[in-house]
């Protein structure tokens, strides 16, 4: 069933959401080559715990640590490792805490040095597919509308979404009912109600949809090894316009 969180609650998952747009502000300021991506492991882990609050995913179904860390063809669910970041790759990061018994979950990906023109489109993109499908995500439509908007734009512009992975509910679990597909057909799925918290989190490649899972048992790649974006969103559903819970404007104050 599909959990419908009160006013409170909605703040309370605010609060947690917000605290991971600050812990990859944190990560921003430290994104650059030669850096480890365990350094920006350690980084988040401390300034969560300094606030207060809990990583979400280390310990989740037994992910080892606080971010996942993605770096160019690795979609999401990759592993923090001595491996230095270099100019041109690009970085996903993807947070979870835990506060007053409310996950909070959002990711970013960032570009490190000089990335090539048509990655950072790729970038750029995803972000805009994040937006429009939060447009849909209103009381009275369905899943499927979220879904479909993602998807229209991303093949629109020329890439390709992720079928594997898919968005979530979020709340006293990190990932409740509905899934949130960033695909799909209009006018599907469950009715958006107000008090849903829906984790919405677009995966677009470069070249070809399929992914696979490398054999740590976590990391997932493109097939094709081609690079491929993730940016992920807490929203709360209402009438009219989503309320957007966690941020990317401390990590956008660090870039800009
Ligand atoms: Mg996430
Ligand atoms: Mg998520």
């Amino acid at each position: 069933m599909i959990y419908l969180k009160t006013k409170e609650e909605i703040e309370l998952i605010r609060k947690s959401s917000l605290l991971v747009g600050k812990t990859l502000a944190e990560v921003a300021k430290l994104i650059k080559p030669g850096v480890k991506t365990i350094d920006l492991d350690k980084r988040a882990e401390e300034f969560i715990t300094d606030h207060g609050a809990i990583p979400g995913f280390k310990g989740y179904n037994g992910f080892p640590y606080t971010l996942c860390i993605s770096i160019n063809e690795n979609v999401v669910h990759g592993f923090p490792s001595e491996r230095e970041l270099i100019d041109g790759d690009i970085v996903s990061v993807d947070c979870g805490t835990l506060m007053n018994g409310f996950y909070g979950d959002s990711a970013y990906t960032f570009g490190v040095g000089e990335v090539k023109e048509e990655v950072v489109a790729l970038m750029k993109r995803t972000k805009e597919s994040l937006y429009i499908g939060i447009e849909m995500a209103v009381a009275g439509n369905r899943i499927g509308d979220i879904g479909n908007a993602v998807q229209k734009y991303v093949e629109k512009v020329g890439y390709t979404v992720v079928r594997d992975l898919v968005g979530h509910g979020l709340g006293k679990n990190l990932h409740e009912k509905p899934e949130v597909p960033n695909y799909g057909r209009q006018g599907t799925g469950p009715i958006l109600k107000e008090g849903m918290v829906l984790a919405i989190e677009p995966m677009t490649n470069l070249g070809t949809k399929k992914v696979v899972q490398e054999n740590d048992g976590w990391t997932i790649r493109t097939a094709d090894r081609k690079p491929s974006a993730h940016f992920e969103h807490d929203v709360a559903i209402r009438k009219g316009k989503a309320d957007i819970l966690s941020t990317f404007e401390y990590i956008e104050e660090v870039l800009n």
